[in-house]
């Protein structure tokens, strides 16, 4: 399988990272290329108990014809959207396949904190729910990866050919 580096490239072709940088502008996009709303839901990262991911403040929920992002915001906005994004690194990674009537249900214990978390969601429209453990080592890497390259992208001067284009995507074009 090719590099994360590569693979980074190779979305941010197929789904372009804005240019000046808006976070609701990405999370439409790859909504669009989903096929599938995603909204975000932010919560005190002290709620999520370590459970997400990454440094443990980030929870895709997969509902049945939805996708939702819990993430801790009590951060800086730069952490905040870190966090936002490497969720979206697992959708576009394809991390959590689609949701499939054969998924293993989500275990009770994760559905209690989700309802304490978002209310007004009902249990029963949730296939499922995606925190750390559900990814492995590998794929926690990748997707903090990707959310590290989308955001030094995020940040760059709109120049070309800068010196940390070049080290960042050389390999990734073609
Ligand atoms: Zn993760």
């Amino acid at each position: 399988m090719a590099g994360i580096e590569e693979r980074f490239a190779a979305l941010a072709h197929t789904v372009s990272i804005p240019h000046p940088w808006r976070l609701s502008d990405y999370v439409e996009r790859v909504a669009a290329h989903r096929g599938r709303p995603i909204t975000l839901h932010p919560v005190d990262a002290g709620l999520l108990a370590g459970d997400g991911c990454g440094t443990g403040s980030g929870l895709w929920i997969a509902r049945r014809d939805a996708d939702l992002i819990v993430y801790g915001a009590d951060t800086t906005q730069w952490h905040a959207e870190h966090i936002v994004v490497h969720e979206l690194g697992h959708m576009l990674l394809g991390h959590g396949a689609e949701p499939e009537p054969s998924a293993p249900a989500v275990p009770e214990q994760t559905l209690a904190a989700v309802a304490e978390l978002l209310p007004s969601i009902s249990l029963e429209s949730i296939a499922q729910v995606l925190g750390r453990t559900d990814y492995g080592t590998a794929r926690e890497r990748d997707a903090e990866s990707f959310a590290d390259l989308v955001m030094l992208r995020a940040l760059r001067p709109p120049r070309r050919n800068s010196l940390l284009h070049k080290t960042f995507f050389r390999d990734g074009r073609s």
